[in-house]
């Protein structure tokens, strides 16, 4: 689960990394206050489950109350990757001297906490890396004590070489590692990182990502989840139910059980094609359910062919039929829909769906799935 900016600060400030006074603020006169109560010139930032917001005209610098609030006007009517902007940070502009990157994340090669640090921040860390790799140093740390002062130290030298200044990087470096412990978070990151004039360090933005098996545990970060869904398909995915995974591929899968959909995710791939999605409908699914799934699956613009593979047992196959003919009507889904039913209820499933004609039907798994295959890749015409 991603939060946002000013809730990843108000963590972060609460283990003593320093972080400006902000204001969250929903409309352009809400900004002109913030400004005003906070004096000086203010940075006005999108809140997005997003990065690159600086690019995409989110993160604007406005010098009073009255900038601040035509910044937000601008600001509030974009859409950044997809996320309508919908809160503003009001925050106090700041002289930057240099920019770094520091970030911890889970290193699930290594299954071990990583910290990384780049004397160039600000900019694309990924852009860093894919260009000048050397520039990035990076280091496992302890899961259970975090950063040792010792490695924060070496990791501090090799993008600081002012020793005093360096000392501060390190002591920072100690706070975000158990920060990220504490959270139960996949990353934790602070890009840029600015030493300011006087020679102290800032995070000037924030980024924390969850674990969502810690977020289902613990109130405290459950309480972090925008209630404006702003997480998109995910968040709806959850809410009925569903474990929805999105992927590269333009096959999506309806499929009820784990083991089943990863079953069926091979035998897409053994059969040449590529799965969209993982996508679990559970047990006793109801036709809300898969309403829900097919309206996640046909939001994502590369699926060509849905593809469902469902084993009746306490699913009854008749309650998914129902659910199929259900979102078709409510929908208008024009991607061609292949389906194997099997298990209890199916006479009736095939019956409804046949009625319908709303669905290519296959009698087995492999057949449902060369069907989908060859329907996506255009080598087969619809019906
Ligand atoms: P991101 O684009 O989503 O990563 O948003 P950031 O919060 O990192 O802001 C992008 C860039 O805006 C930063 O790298 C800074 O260069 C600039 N910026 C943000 N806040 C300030 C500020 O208070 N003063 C100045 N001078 N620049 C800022
Ligand atoms: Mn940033």
């Amino acid at each position: 689960m991603n939060v946002h900016e000013y809730q990843a600060k108000e963590i972060f400030g609460r283990h003593g990394i320093h972080v400006l006074e902000g204001r969250v603020v929903r409309t352009a006169a809400e900004a002109r206050q913030a400004a005003a109560a906070l004096g000086g010139p203010v940075v006005v930032k999108a809140q997005v489950h997003t990065g690159g917001r600086g690019k995409a005209g989110g993160i604007k610098l406005a010098s009073g109350p009255e900038e601040a609030e035509a910044k937000a006007t601008d600001i509030l009517k974009l859409s950044i990757k997809g996320f309508p902007v919908r809160k503003l940070l009001v925050t106090p502009a700041v002289e930057i001297e240099h920019e770094y990157y520091v970030g911890a994340i889970l290193d699930r090669e290594d299954g071990l906490p990583l910290m990384m640090v780049s004397g160039e921040g600000g900019i694309d860390i990924e852009e860093v890396a894919a260009k000048t790799p050397e520039k990035i140093h990076k280091l496992h740390f302890d899961p259970d004590h975090g950063l040792r002062a010792f490695q924060a130290r070496e990791l501090a030298h090799k993008i600081e070489p002012n020793g005093r200044q360096a000392l501060g990087i390190a002591t920072l470096l100690v706070k975000l590692s158990k920060a990220f412990l504490a959270a139960g978070a996949s990353l934790a990151e602070i890009n840029p990182l600015v030493r300011c004039a006087d020679g102290t360090f800032l995070a000037l933005d924030a980024k924390l990502n969850l674990d969502d098996s810690e977020v289902a545990l613990r109130k405290d970060l459950e309480a972090l989840r925008d209630p404006d869904g702003s997480g998109g398909h995910t968040d709806k995915a959850r809410e009925f139910g569903l474990s929805y995974i999105p992927l590269e591929g333009d096959i999506g899968c309806v499929v009820n059980g784990a083991g089943l959909a990863m079953a069926t995710m091979d035998l897409v791939k053994h059969f040449g094609g590529d799965p969209a999605n993982f996508l679990d409908i559970g047990g006793s699914s109801s036709p809300a359910k898969v309403v829900a799934a097919l309206e996640i699956l046909t939001a994502d613009k590369h699926v060509r062919v849905i593809l469902f593979n469902i084993f009746g047992g306490i699913t009854r196959c008749d309650h998914v039929a129902e659910g199929i003919v259900a979102a078709l009507e409510q929908t208008h889904i024009e991607l061609p829909i292949v389906v194997r039913l099997t298990g209890t209820n199916e006479g009736r499933g095939r019956e409804i769906l046949e009625e319908s004609g709303a669905a290519i039907f296959a009698g087995t798994m492999e057949e449902a799935v060369q069907k989908a295959v060859a329907l996506a890749a255009g080598t087969e015409v619809k019906g």
